[in-house]
């Protein structure tokens, strides 16, 4: 069993600040994916808990003890990375006990061990391969194999599936997800990929320039963002932003169009709205078709609102082509509104 606690954590790489300063509480057998844009530091946060990393201030407790000053191997942990360097003179089996053999377990423990992560797995067939002998998917298999084996108090994972191309990165992670619902260990998981977290995680926690931006559950940051950076990278397509400033009548923008708001904070000088939130409706607001992208279930428009452009999912397909006017309404209960620092105005 165990907890991870964050303790306002700092990093200096000398005079730069790569952490500043984060909290992050996290619950035994919760699934927390860190996720940001490259450079936010969510790699060597995951570094720092793991160890790899020292701390310039704060403390990182696991379970009952403060972890700052213990080895990397003394943390309880196993740690799954993007380059998963399996050793390529040792076959599937000798490469998930490995970390074992090192401990001196005996063997029909080691065995039984790598066999059950092999079934947990889908690797009972290939324990006696050589990684050359693998596809993508299989050997990063053997890389969580590896860190199964371990039986660790936490796992933490660090962009594992970004070398694997689209359609096996979606089947892995919810391999991934399937084995955590199964074992229940306390993990932590790092990407850049927001559909990763929406569709993984417990809790996300999104990161800035080395600070956090907002944590909560998938839909909690989708929902409720606590301000344009995290409306704008928690949804994909990502959601529209429209500048304007706020009038009695609803929303209008710099383009002079009202938009209707369902409520009317004389703060607000962004309209938020997502993609998928905007419906075709006779008599609703004009608007010049600029692109279209069916995708078989849906359709992508991209539309002319003034001078700025929108996005808009329709769950249909449409028919449409550059230049036509379609009548779009945005669905009021799913407006956003932002003020000028950015932060969303609760309604
Ligand atoms: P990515 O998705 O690109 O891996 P990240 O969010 O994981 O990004 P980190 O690798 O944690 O980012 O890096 C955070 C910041 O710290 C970056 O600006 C990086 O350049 C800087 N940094 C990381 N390691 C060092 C180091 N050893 N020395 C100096 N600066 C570093």
């Amino acid at each position: 069993m165990a907890h991870v606690r964050v303790n306002n954590a700092r990093k200096d790489y000398g005079a730069f600040k790569a952490i500043k300063g984060v909290s992050v509480d996290i619950r035994d057998g919760e699934f927390v994916v860190l996720v940001g844009p490259s450079g936010c530091g969510k790699s060597t946060l995951l570094r720092m808990i793991a160890g790899l990393e020292g701390i310039t201030s704060g403390d990182i407790q696991i379970g009952k003890h403060i972890v700052n000053d213990l080895a990397p191997k003394d943390r309880d942990i196993a740690m799954v990375f993007q380059n998963y360097a399996l050793y390529p003179h040792m076959t599937v089996a000798k490469n998930m006990g490995f970390s074992l053999r090192l401990k001196r377990m005996p063997k029909a423990e080691i065995d039984r061990r790598v066999g059950n992560a092999a079934k947990i797995l889908g690797l009972e067939n290939l324990l006696e391969r050589y990684p050359k002998q693998l596809s993508g998917g299989q050997r990063q298999r053997v890389a969580m194999g590896r860190a199964i084996v371990r039986d660790p108090a936490v796992f933490l994972f660090d962009e594992p599936l970004s070398n694997l191309d689209a359609k096996l990165r979606v089947q892995m992670r919810s391999e991934i997800k399937e084995m955590h619902q199964r074992l229940q260990t306390t993990t932590i998981y790092v990407t850049h990929d927001q559909i990763e977290a929406m569709t993984m995680a417990d809790k996300i926690v999104v990161m800035k320039d080395g600070l956090i931006e907002q944590s909560g559950s998938p839909l909690e940051l989708y929902d409720q963002p606590a301000n344009l950076f995290v409306a704008g990278f928690i949804g994909s397509p990502a959601m529209n932003f429209i500048k304007g400033s706020m009038t009695n009548a609803g929303f209008r923008t710099t383009d002079g169009i009202v938009l209707p708001s369902g409520q009317h904070p004389a703060a607000a000088v962004t309209y938020g709205i997502r993609p998928e939130d905007i419906r075709l409706v006779q008599n609703g607001i004009a608007v010049e078709t600029v692109v279209v992208e069916p995708t078989g279930s849906e359709t992508m428009v991209i539309v002319r609102l003034g001078t700025q452009t929108v996005t808009c999912v329709f769950r249909e397909r449409i028919r449409a082509a550059p230049g036509d006017v379609l009548h779009i309404a945005p669905a009021d209960e799913a407006v956003h509104l932002f003020d000028k620092s950015g932060e969303r105005i609760a309604r």
